[in-house]
C-alpha cells in the first residue's frame, strides 16, 4: 500500500465536539516539582494554559467547563524510549529459541521488524500511540526499525502522530544487520527526517542507532562523519552483557567509552538501559552527562539485569516498547527495587520537563502561557497530598490505571474511557486486520 493511501480520515468521528476554549474545574493540580494546588480551575484556550485560578472564583458560564470533582491533574507525561513498531507483536511466538538476549532479538524482534511493511508500520504506530494517550502520555520518543521498508518509514509514523495530535522525537535505529548499503539508507532516513523537521513545532528528529554490538567500526565511522553536531544520538547502550563484551573485545573499556571514542557522545545523547558498564564508562557518564533512560519492565522481561542506581542516580523512565504506560512502569520500577527509590518524581517530571522544553520550548511545563499538555488522572485523593508524598499517591493511588482525560496542545484527546477524535471500534478493526496480515507474513 502506498503511504499516501494510509489515513485514518475514515475513522475520524464526524461532528465530535472538541472545544478550543474550556475550563477544567475543581481539580488538585501538581507539576510534580514545585507546587500542589487544591481546589483550582485551569482555563485552556487556543492550545495554551491561559489561567490557573481558585475554584471558588465565579467562572464565565459561556465557556464550557468540566467538573473534575477533585481529580489529580499532572503535566502530560513523556515516554523517552518507545518502539511503536512492536505494538502489534502481542501473541507472536518466537521462531526459535530465546535463551539468550541475542536469540530474543534474532528470533523475535529482528524477524518482526523485517516483516513490517508500510501498512503494518502505520497501524503499529496507531495502536501504540492510542495506548499512550490512554495513559496520559503526550510526548513519545520513538526508536523505529523496519529493515525491509526503511526509506520513508519515519514519515508514515509522523502521519499518525499528527492525526492523533501528539509530540515526539523520531529516529530510525541503524544497524549492520542488512549490510552496508542498507546502513547508508538508514543514515539517510535519519538525516532526511531531522533536516526537514528542524523548525517543526511538534515533531523533530534524532540519530537512531540500534546498539554497539550491531554496529561495526566502519559503520560508526560512517555515522560519525554524517552526523551534524546538533543531532543527538539515541541508542541502546549496555543493555545486555554481550554488548559490553563486544566493546571490550574490540579494544574499548565498554559501550559508553566506544561511543565517546568515535565522537558520537555529548550531553544531549540518549543512552538507553546502561546496565552493563565499566568504571571507565561510569566516569565518562559523570563527565559528559548524557541523558540516561532506564526501562525496568523490559529489563525484567529480557532478564538482562538492572541499572546501578548508585552509579546513575539521574535518569528518566521509558517503556522500551513494552507498554504505553509510564506511571505503570514507574510502579513496576518501585516494586522491582523493593520500594527503595530516591528520585521517582524527578524521573517522571523534572527531567522530562527540561527535556521536552529543549525541543519544544513552550511545552513541558504545567504553567500559564505554556502549551496545554495535561494528564488528568482518574484518581481523587482522599488523603492529604504534598510534594513529599505525591510519589506514593501515584504508585498506590493511581496504580498505573488509565487517565480520566488526556489533553495535548489544548485538545481533549481522551475522555472518560474514549479516544475522542476517532471511532475506536473501527480503528481497532483496522488494527486487527493489519495485525492479522502481519502475523501471517511473520510465520511464512
Ligand atoms: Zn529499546
Amino acid at each position: 500500500m502506498h503511504p499516501s493511501l494510509l489515513t485514518i480520515n475514515y475513522l475520524i468521528k464526524k461532528g465530535a465536539f472538541l472545544p478550543q476554549h474550556f475550563i477544567l474545574c475543581n481539580a488538585v493540580v501538581s507539576d510534580g516539582q514545585n507546587f500542589i494546588l487544591e481546589n483550582v480551575n485551569i482555563e485552556i484556550e487556543n492550545g495554551l494554559i491561559r489561567k490557573i485560578t481558585n475554584h471558588n472564583k465565579p467562572i464565565n458560564g459561556a465557556i464550557p467547563s468540566y467538573n473534575l470533582r477533585g481529580r489529580l491533574v499532572l503535566p502530560g507525561l513523556l515516554n523517552p524510549h518507545h518502539h511503536l513498531y512492536s505494538a502489534l507483536a502481542t501473541g507472536l511466538a518466537p521462531i526459535g529459541p530465546t535463551d539468550t538476549f541475542q536469540k530474543i532479538l534474532e528470533n523475535l524482534w529482528w524477524h518482526l521488524d523485517q516483516t513490517l511493511d508500510e501498512e503494518s508500520i502505520y497501524y503499529s504506530a496507531l495502536n501504540g500511540l492510542m495506548q499512550s494517550i490512554k495513559y496520559g502520555v503526550t510526548t513519545v520518543f520513538d526508536h523505529h526499525a523496519s529493515m525491509k521498508s526503511v526509506s520513508g518509514s519515519l514519515s508514515i509514523i509522523e502521519k499518525v502522530y499528527r492525526e492523533l495530535g501528539l509530540k515526539g522525537l523520531l529516529c530510525y535505529e541503524i544497524s549492520d544487520r542488512m549490510g552496508m548499503d542498507s546502513v547508508q539508507e538508514q543514515i539517510d532516513e535519519n538525516l532526511n527526517f531531522f533536516q526537514s523537521h528542524q523548525t517543526d513545532a511538534s515533531l523533530k528528529g534524532l540519530l537512531g542507532m540500534h546498539a554497539n554490538f550491531t554496529l561495526s567500526k566502519d559503520s560508526l565511522e560512517k555515522i560519525a562523519q554524517a552526523k551534524p553536531s546538533n543531532l543527538p544520538i539515541h541508542i541502546h547502550c549496555g543493555e545486555a552483557y554481550s554488548d559490553f563484551e563486544y566493546c571490550v573485545e574490540n579494544g574499548f573499556a565498554g559501550p559508553v567509552h566506544r561511543l565517546n571514542e568515535f565522537g558520537l557522545l555529548d550531553a544531549q545523547s540518549l543512552l538507553i538501559h546502561c546496565i552493563h558498564l565499566s568504571e571507565t564508562d561510569y566516569q565518562i557518564l559523570e563527565k559528559v552527562q548524557p541523558i540516561v533512560v532506564s526501562n525496568p519492565e523490559s529489563n525484567a522481561n529480557n532478564n538482562v539485569g538492572m541499572m546501578n542506581l548508585e552509579k546513575i542516580p539521574n535518569y528518566l523512565l521509558g517503556t522500551d516498547g513494552m507498554t504505553g504506560n509510564i506511571l505503570g512502569s514507574m510502579r513496576s520500577h518501585f516494586l522491582l527495587r523493593n520500594g527503595n527509590l530516591q528520585s521517582g518524581l524527578d524521573s517522571l517530571f523534572a527531567k522530562p520537563s527540561r527535556l521536552i522544553q529543549r525541543y519544544f520550548p513552550n511545552a513541558g511545563r504545567l504553567a500559564e502561557g505554556f502549551r496545554a499538555d495535561l494528564a488528568v488522572t482518574d484518581y481523587v485523593p482522599v488523603t492529604h497530598v504534598s510534594l513529599e508524598n505525591l510519589f506514593y499517591h501515584l504508585v498506590f493511588g493511581i496504580q498505573g490505571k488509565p487517565m480520566f482525560m488526556t489533553i495535548a496542545d489544548g485538545k481533549i484527546l481522551y475522555e472518560n474511557g474514549k479516544i475522542t477524535q476517532i471511532d475506536e471500534a473501527a480503528a481497532n478493526d483496522a488494527i486487527r486486520n493489519a495485525a492479522h496480515t502481519l502475523h501471517r507474513r511473520y510465520y511464512e
